[in-house]
């Protein structure tokens, strides 16, 4: 991409001016300001935005001293993204606007009438209003999910990074935390400015025996995944095992596997701080001092670090899938972030 062609200098920022609102409403000279682009140009961005139904107009601003301008926002109607959770036992859909508040929701047992309940809980949550439909993201373990029938266009959310976005989107300071996904399965996911997809920690080796999916033994998924501690405790489903006291003996054991598979990740991401997202994060303060004492039991005496539960326990992944597809489709983050990183570079690029 060439930065001198004014079409392309648009988009780029265009994008910023959404990102920017993405975090709040603001006035043009305080978008202006922000960004360091020129007021006029700012004006006919936020004119066509608002023409387009993608950005409204509101309040007058009267906390900037001189003349107050309009507090102008993302318009929360102005689209939205649907969100599919695949789990062995359950499928769920979600719907959410333009910043990601999720509208409706359903979830139904995985049987033989799942497709026809998902296509008629579509069709129901796309009526209405006539809202743009960005996209779906579908956080799933197997493989062969036949997607055709979700609203186009899908991508493929990791379970860890739809989770990890829900809490990024709640709280600014997660930066260097390292995020275990504990549900059926274990996922990871690293947050340095960007997410970054681990799943190899659900494959450490935590125990000497136990075959693993992976063809290999003793891994943390035989150990102390969901799916493990039914098979060990009869439980009926994850959701029992959080909230039937009677497995929290069961519970507790499996956080020695967890402590020693994380006190070598984080050593090896060298992360500040780790949080257990996902169905299972949902264990009592007692569980988390308990897991937070074996990982520095573990750890050099000069690491601390801390193990935060997750702020939206199993709700996170919808809610983290649905603002991944915005980022994905609407704010487009992850280009807007590589063409500021060329921009940056201060050289005259193609791309
Ligand atoms: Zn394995």
């Amino acid at each position: 991409m060439d930065f001198s062609r004014p079409d392309n200098a648009r988009t780029i920022n265009r994008l910023k001016v959404l990102s920017e609102l993405r975090k709040g409403e603001c006035s043009r000279a305080e978008l202006s300001r922000r960004l360091g682009i020129n007021k006029v140009s700012i004006g006919d961005m936020v004119q066509g935005m608002i023409e387009e139904g993608i950005v409204t107009e509101g309040m007058k601003d009267t906390s900037a001293p001189g003349r107050p301008g309009t507090l102008v926002s993302i318009y929360r109607s102005a689209g939205r993204a649907f969100a599919f959770d695949i789990r062995p036992r359950s499928v769920s859909v979600s719907v959410s606007d333009a910043l990601g508040h999720v509208l409706r929701f359903e979830r139904f047992p995985r049987n033989a009438d799942a497709r026809d309940n998902l296509i008629h809980a579509i069709a129901k949550m796309s009526a209405g209003e006539n809202a743009r439909i960005y996209g779906s993201a579908v956080v799933s373990t197997d493989s062969d999910i036949d997607a055709s029938f979700f609203p186009q266009p899908v991508v493929m959310i990791p379970r860890a990074i739809a989770e990890a976005s829900a809490e990024i989107d709640k709280d600014g300071s997660l930066d260097g935390t390292l995020f275990l996904s504990w549900s059926d399965t274990f996922d990871a996911a690293l947050f340095r400015k960007e997410l970054i997809h681990l799943p190899t920690i659900a494959h450490m080796k935590t125990q000497r025996d136990g075959e693993c999916s992976c063809g290999g033994r003793g891994c943390l998924e035989v150990a102390a995944s969901g799916r493990a501690l039914m098979e060990r405790t009869g439980a009926l489903s994850v959701r029992d095992l959080v909230r039937n006291t009677g497995y929290a003996a069961a519970l507790k054991e499996a956080l020695r596997p967890i402590a020693l598979a994380l006190s070598e990740a984080v050593q090896a991401t060298a992360s500040d701080a780790v949080m257990i997202t996902g169905e299972l994060s949902q264990l009592p303060d007692s569980a988390y001092a308990h897991l937070q004492s074996l990982i520095a039991s573990l750890l050099p005496p000069t690491r601390r670090i801390e193990v935060k539960r997750s702020l939206s326990g199993e709700k996170g992944t919808r809610e983290g899938a649905a603002i991944a597809a915005l980022e994905i489709f609407f704010y487009r983050t992850q280009l807007l972030r590589r063409l500021e990183a060329i921009e940056d570079s201060g050289s005259a690029l193609w791309i």
